[in-house]
């Protein structure tokens, strides 16, 4: 027995067409760890199986607003996904069919409801490669203090890729923020460039497709066909490589794919949720070899770059968003774009559905599962301790009865922030300070405003122990 069959057999059960519903199960749980769940709750809970048929499979919502919405947001996502599941899948098709919920029923037949747009196609750009998402290129990236690096590296490398200290190009940051988009950018500029004559080829696909690839090759003996395929291209991305770990003969094979495209001056992008040197469980080797170019991290956002970013895409989409709601969803939202930019969809999906102004009450009705979700649990204790701690005062001060400024202005800080970072009542607030009347609490919360309002030097003060006390 080879090698490639053990791989086979240990981790492809997802082959034939038994497991559809289970199949359908690893593509939801896919689909959900890719959108987010607030994303996942709002369009794509609803999505059942109807069933499959050749190489189509079918996908119906019980109406033809979600059919379109998740059609036109989510297709190519659920198609790719359905892809890497299940190879044979060629395309999905994506129908409304009212009453339809979430229970998968196969044996239904499935009216045919559907606009013949509604398909969505599944075929790759290039054969190695995925098909890009159009709207991820340079111009729709917002650049912030926290991505300002690595988007300046992403830009180099579009530029003149290969380039020696940019090779390979290593980024990395937590989900949501903006990874993927930088690659499909660098893709994007890179297939519009020419090389001697011919188009620059670039090949992008996650590490999770790459091991599909790799264990469908081995399975049809075609490895070295894989392998060519491979090195013929100029340019080489691999998306979230942390999925390699613990799957050793697929690292191995991209160790060995990209030893010779580097020795070959061909450039490779590689992404992660960590640092090369955090991601335990990848061969050591790699690690280094991955480490020895460019590497650049995207940080958690800032409030500022969340207020650009829904400013950008606000303006993209052609609709008017207060400015008291972008703040607000700025502040409140604060994971990561995916879920800001899910947050202002469905605040936009509702306004035209309902052909309703966009208000902050709105917003409030639209997002409020959102919003719990979202709400810190910060407690009331943390705050004290994080308010006295900044002020140099001792915690027990923030209960006692002293009036003196230097511990009044404090306690009224955290009395403050507690109203804001928490779900709890005046009262109860007031208790938590040395049994203080909730009109106590009351006066703090407007006098911290109003010296907001004031005094800049101590409004940053208090914005900076916020954020510390949300992240
Ligand atoms: P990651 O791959 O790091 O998990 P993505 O690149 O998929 O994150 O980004 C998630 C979503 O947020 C995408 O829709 C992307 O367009 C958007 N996004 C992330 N960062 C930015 C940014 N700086 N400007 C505009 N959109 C962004
Ligand atoms: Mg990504």
């Amino acid at each position: 027995m080879r090698d490639g069959d053990v791989v086979l057999k240990s981790s492809s059960p997802r082959q034939g067409e038994t497991g559809l519903t289970e199949q359908w199960g690893r593509v939801r749980a896919r689909l959900q760890a890719e959108v987010g769940e607030v994303e996942y709750r709002t369009w794509l809970k609803q999505v059942a199986l109807a069933g499959v048929d050749g190489d189509e499979v079918t996908l119906v919502l019980p109406t033809r607003f979600l059919r379109d919405w998740v059609k036109k947001e989510y297709g190519e996502l659920v198609a790719s996904l359905w892809q890497a599941e299940n190879p044979a899948i060629r395309s999905v098709d994506i129908r409304s069919q009212p009453g339809r919920g979430t229970a998968p029923n196969l044996a239904e037949p499935v009216p045919v409801e559907a606009a013949p747009a509604a398909v969505a196609p599944v075929v790759p750009r290039a054969d190695v490669a995925a098909p890009l998402d159009q709207r991820f290129t340079f111009d729709t990236f917002v650049v912030g203090k926290p991505n300002e690096f690595a988007y300046a590296c992403a830009r180099r490398v579009a530029e003149s890729p290969a380039t020696a200290g940019f090779n390979p190009l290593f980024l990395y940051g937590g989900v949501g923020l903006g990874k993927t988009h930088l690659m499909h950018a660098i893709a994007w500029e890179l297939s519009t460039q020419h090389k001697g004559g011919g188009q620059v080829s670039v090949a992008y696909m996650s590490a999770e497709k790459f091991m599909y690839r790799f264990i469908n090759a081995l399975r049809s003996q075609s490895t070295l066909e894989f392998k060519n395929e491979l090195r013929g291209v100029d340019v080489l991305m691999i998306d979230d490589l942390q999925f390699l770990i613990g799957k050793d003969n697929t690292q191995e094979e991209f160790f060995h794919t990209f030893n010779a495209l580097v020795d070959a001056g061909k450039q490779i992008v590689v992404s992660a949720d960590k640092s090369p040197s955090d991601l335990s469980g990848l061969d050591d080797r790699l690690r280094t070899r991955l480490g020895c170019g460019m590497v650049a991290d995207l940080h958690a956002t800032t409030f500022e770059l969340r207020i650009s970013i829904l400013e950008t895409k606000a303006e993209r989409a052609g609709v008017d968003v207060p400015g008291k709601v972008l703040e607000f969803l700025a502040r409140k939202i604060t994971s990561n774009v995916r879920e800001l930019e899910g947050a202002l969809n469905r605040l936009v999906a509702h306004a035209n559905l309902f052909n309703r102004q966009i208000t902050l009450e709105a917003a409030h009705e639209v997002l409020h599962d959102v919003l719990k979700a979202h709400d810190r649990k910060v407690s009331i204790q943390e705050i004290q301790k994080k308010v006295a701690d900044h002020y140099n005062i001792r915690i027990a001060e923030m209960s006692s009865a002293r009036r003196a400024r230097n511990i009044a202005r404090p306690r009224q800080v955290a009395m403050y922030l507690a109203k804001q970072l928490t779900s709890k009542s005046l009262p109860d607030i007031g208790r938590h300070f040395g049994d203080r009347d909730h009109t106590t609490v009351m006066h703090a919360v407007s006098r911290v405003t109003e010296l907001i309002g004031q005094d800049a030097a101590f409004g940053e003060d208090v914005e900076l122990l916020r954020r510390m006390l949300e992240n």
